[in-house]
């Protein structure tokens, strides 16, 4: 009389499909899951090390400009000397002058030599009071470069920690995955894994009070008939998914 505990050998087989099926949309979850995780590390670990080369950019670019400034300040210096020159060499020179013209072109190139010469100081002033500022500037970067850069090294052992460890999950459930699909129908984990990628990681689908949970339609009466019959693999027809009949827990 009781028909649903007759079943015969074939039933009991693809009863065991779909549990290992179940399983196995499981374990590829978590791996999903796991190397999503992973990705996010990853990424973690990309903005330490772009705000680190930032830092170090910056600094770079400041220490250019400083030796930059350098490059400048000697510049007016041997000018300056030049002028300094200059002008010693125009009062030797006044010393020969016979001519009162000759005397007065003289004494003006010295005067407009030392007006350079003054020129040219209040500039060297100048170039060391930018030089000291933007070393200032310099040296406050730097010690906060070194704190920074001495974090993420810290952060970037914790995160290059975090993925081994996830690596490490992930070996095993792959190992896991691997023992699994080798005791089933080659056939049936390959249309498994076709069936995940155009359902979004998603080959199975529970079914249950005559719905299929994977697209939340309501599948032909006929059709939830049969999956209590465990006689074949049944697939919703709204989503295509692998339907595994769940019931209600009373
Ligand atoms: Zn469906």
């Amino acid at each position: 009389m009781c028909e649903k505990n007759k079943r015969t050998k074939g039933d009991l087989i693809l009863k065991k499909k779909l549990d290992m099926l179940e399983e196995l949309q499981e374990v590829d979850q978590l791996i999903d899951n796991l190397k999503g995780t992973q990705t996010g590390l990853h990424d973690e670990l990309n903005d330490i090390a772009q705000s680190v080369d930032a830092a170090c950019e910056e600094l770079a670019v400041m220490k250019a400009r400083l030796s930059q400034l350098e490059q400048e300040k000697g510049k007016l210096e041997a000018s300056h000397a030049a002028e300094l020159e200059n002008i010693l060499r125009s009062e030797t020179n006044m010393k020969e002058i016979k001519t009162n013209k000759e005397f007065q072109a003289v004494g003006r190139e010295i005067t407009a030599a030392r007006k350079q010469v003054t020129d040219l100081e209040e500039q060297v002033l100048q170039k060391i009071g930018q030089i000291e500022e933007l070393s200032g500037v310099f040296e406050t970067k730097s010690a906060s470069y070194d704190e920074l850069s001495e974090n993420s090294a810290l952060r970037t052992a914790e995160k290059k920690a975090e993925i081994d460890k996830i690596q490490q999950d992930i070996d095993a459930d792959v190992a896991r995955r691997e023992a699994l699909t080798k005791e089933m129908p080659a056939s049936l984990v390959k249309r498994f894994a076709a069936l995940r990628d155009q359902r979004r990681g998603q080959a199975i689908a529970i079914a249950r009070d005559g719905y299929c949970l994977g697209c939340n339609m309501q599948l032909p009466p006929q059709l939830y008939n049969n999956l209590f019959k465990y006689e074949e693999l049944l697939t919703c027809p709204h989503c295509q998914r692998i339907l595994i009949l769940k019931h209600q827990p009373h």
